[in-house]
């Protein structure tokens, strides 16, 4: 296993810089079939997302398996396993969405282990866009769903004991304390302090669909969403340009209606990178002062096979994957 004090090790000895944004420059147009998702953790997603994406499978079902892994692992950030909310309550929420704009999403969603796929059923079975606590449980559980114990995983626990020492919600800046290259098998579990996964996807036959799935900032207000499920806002794809996902302060990607923000940017032109950058700054003009206290990054795709991300502060990851053995992380270039 690669912990992080070899991974920085790996990093100060100049191996990072080896995989850095220039080398894989070249490679970054027209990539199809493609899947790019937040976090180093997007790593382990990507390979599950890739073995559906490289036999011709659809985007949709590559978007929600990918995430499915970071769902299972109990010591992520993201699922069953994250911190609670400031009532020591794990809660979920999650959408998805397909290239011919259907979307489903869920919210407030306990006790249950996959909510994309919660919301992938609210897409297909209902005839809804959003389901929400209770009823999106009873949802789940007349779907087949397992309602699982309502424990939390024993870092989550120590760190709400922690929390409940000051009791005070301050959102932790979510950085990574450094940056690739390391496989998908070297990464820690826990290793980071984020809460979510975002994934957008181009598939063989030139579709693009999205998921993203989140436990929100922890030690939220109990009933607190944040833009991870909101369509528009944590995610959003038009097969017509691209898709766009975020991750980092809710609030503020909600203000923007981000995700949309970045398809509309690209449909006029923009790069991804660029797409994401202008809705970065977006929410920086807001309140410079406050922006530097928030984390946002967002992430995007377009019919091309280019990809792109931008974030407020540096320290934001995506990883990319467009081959068996091309499966990597960048470095988000970021406003500060
Ligand atoms: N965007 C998520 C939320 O506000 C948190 C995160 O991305 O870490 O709930």
């Amino acid at each position: 296993m690669l912990n992080r004090r070899n991974f920085l090790q790996l990093s100060s000895l100049g191996f990072g810089s080896l995989f850095n944004q220039d080398v894989f420059a070249k490679n970054r147009n027209r990539s199809r079939p493609i899947v790019i998702s937040t976090w180093p953790e997007g790593l382990k997603a990507n390979e599950e997302a890739w073995k559906i994406l490289k036999s011709n499978g659809k985007a949709l079902d590559a978007v929600e398996k990918g995430v499915n892994v970071t769902e299972s692992s109990i010591n992520c950030c993201v699922g069953l396993g994250a911190n609670p909310d400031r009532d020591g309550i794990v809660t979920l929420d999650a959408c998805i969405m397909d290239e011919m704009g259907n979307c489903g999403a869920v919210a407030a969603l306990e006790r249950i282990k996959h909510p994309v796929s919660v919301a992938r059923m609210v897409m297909e079975k209902t005839p809804h866009v959003f389901l929400v606590g209770e009823g999106a449980q009873q949802f789940a559980v007349k779907e087949g769903f397992t309602l699982d114990e309502q424990v939390l995983s024993p870092s989550a626990k120590k760190e709400y004991e922690n929390w409940l020492k000051k009791s005070e919600y301050k959102p932790i800046i979510n950085i990574e304390k450094g940056h690739g290259p390391f496989a998908p098998s070297q990464l820690e579990d826990g290793a980071y302090n984020h809460d979510t996964i975002g994934m957008v996807a181009l598939d063989a036959s030139g579709n693009v669909s999205g998921s993203c799935t989140t436990s929100g900032m922890g030690f939220k207000m109990r009933g607190r969403v944040g833009d991870s499920p909101i369509i528009g806002a944590g995610l959003f794809v038009d097969n017509e340009v691209g898709a766009a996902t975020a991750t980092g302060v809710g609030e503020e990607v909600i203000r923007i209606c981000g995700t949309h923000l970045v398809v509309e940017l690209m449909r006029q032109g923009n790069s991804p990178e660029e797409a994401c950058r202008k809705a970065v700054h977006r929410i920086v003009k807001r309140d410079k002062a406050k922006a530097k206290d928030l984390q946002v990054g967002f992430i995007a795709i377009n019919k091309n096979g280019e990809h792109g991300g931008f974030c407020i502060q540096k320290g934001f990851d995506y990883a990319v994957c467009y081959a068996d053995d091309k499966n990597y992380l960048i470095q988000a270039k970021s406003y500060f």
